[in-house]
């Protein structure tokens, strides 16, 4: 009895520090930035994980820049947009995907999330930083016409884009962080990565659980305070975290912030009761289109729209400093900041 209780027991404790050292252990990850995608992007990988897979992963990251960005002058858009009312323009098989996406994130959210954004956004400049002011209203008018996703004509057997209109653009400023997310981790996936944390400017991704399975603690940003300063904690296994909100690129003007995302009706930066939407969902490139279609629909039409999706839920954050949950969002969120309240919507 004695003789082979002895190696049970020991094997027994064995299991036991194992499993103790796995729940308590945290993430001690090794981190690397590049500014790629028009902000920071940062990657955290456990220590025991290769250090080529950095390079490789920024490099996918650069890759999807040189495809998407508007401010390549050679990108897959850019061409599209060069040709905007006289051709067809041949794009990869990537930027046709978050097009394809982003049209149907337009028919889904009734147009208040549209790719042909473009003229307005960079007739705002709010995105490159150089606006001071708000433009002429009878440029905005004038600009406004040339915003219409079903103006997007997309041939998938050869690939190509055709924007109808002279003068029309897309931009996907909206959405393709979010793919660009869902990429890397399927890279870092193949790589046979159990866990990371990918962070494109705020839009976060995570694959797999902390060590011993422990949720992932996303902070939502208190959109009034400094960078940084949550509201609450979203806990999540491998899935995505996107936020879009009134404090992440804007200029003030006369006292009045005017933001970066705009309302595809006016011409101007939406102006409802939100400061910011989260959206919790598998797919980033979701979570991205998500979250700026309910910022530009407001709460009634976002949560009914939330509400249909399977799979996604969203965290509603208004200027009067009350959250606004979808129905499953309580699963995930646990509001710290006793200076926000959550409430229940109408
Ligand atoms: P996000 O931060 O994901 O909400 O996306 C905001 C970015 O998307 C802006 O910087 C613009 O490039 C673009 N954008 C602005 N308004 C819209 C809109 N109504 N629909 C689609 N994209 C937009
Ligand atoms: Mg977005």
């Amino acid at each position: 009895m004695k003789v082979t209780s002895r190696p049970f027991g020991i094997l027994n404790l064995l299991i036991i520090i194992i499993l103790a050292s796995c729940s308590s252990e945290e993430f001690n990850p090794r981190s690397d930035n590049r500014l790629l995608l028009g902000t920071v992007c940062v990657l955290s990988l456990d220590r025991s994980e290769p250090v080529e897979l950095f390079e490789k992963a920024f490099e996918i990251i650069a890759g999807e820049e040189r495809l998407m960005s508007l401010q390549i002058e050679d990108s897959d858009l850019s061409e599209v947009n060069r040709a905007a009312g006289e051709s067809y323009a041949k794009v990869s098989p990537d930027t046709m995907e978050v097009l394809q996406a982003a049209k149907a994130y337009a028919s889904m959210s009734g147009g208040a999330f549209d790719p042909t954004i473009a003229p307005l956004v960079g007739l705002w400049g709010i995105v490159t930083g150089n606006a001071v002011s708000p433009p002429d209203p009878a440029e905005i008018e004038a600009v406004r016409k040339l915003t219409d996703y079903r103006k997007v004509l997309i041939n998938e057997e050869d690939h190509s884009v055709f924007l109808t209109d002279k003068g029309m653009k897309v931009d996907l400023g909206g959405i393709a962080k979010g793919y660009v997310g869902d990429k890397v981790k399927e890279f870092l996936l193949s790589e046979g990565v159990e866990r990371a944390i990918i962070n494109l400017g705020g839009n976060i991704v995570v694959l797999g659980s902390k060590p011993g399975g422990v949720p992932w603690k996303i902070g939502i940003q208190n959109p009034f305070d400094n960078r940084g300063r949550h509201i609450g904690l979203v806990s999540v296994v491998d899935s995505t975290v996107v936020t879009s909100g009134i404090y992440e690129r804007f200029f003030e003007y006369e006292g009045k912030r005017y933001h970066h995302i705009l309302d595809p009706w006016t011409g101007y930066p939406v102006e409802n009761e939100l400061a910011s939407v989260s959206v919790i969902a598998e797919k980033s490139m979701d979570a991205d289109a998500l979250s700026t279609s309910l910022f530009v629909l407001g709460i009634d039409e976002g949560m009914k729209l939330i509400e249909e999706i399977e799979g996604a839920e969203a965290i509603f954050v208004t200027k009067e400093k009350e959250v606004v949950l979808s129905s499953g969002a309580g699963n995930y969120f646990e509001l710290k900041d006793s200076d926000f309240s959550i409430i229940s919507w109408r």
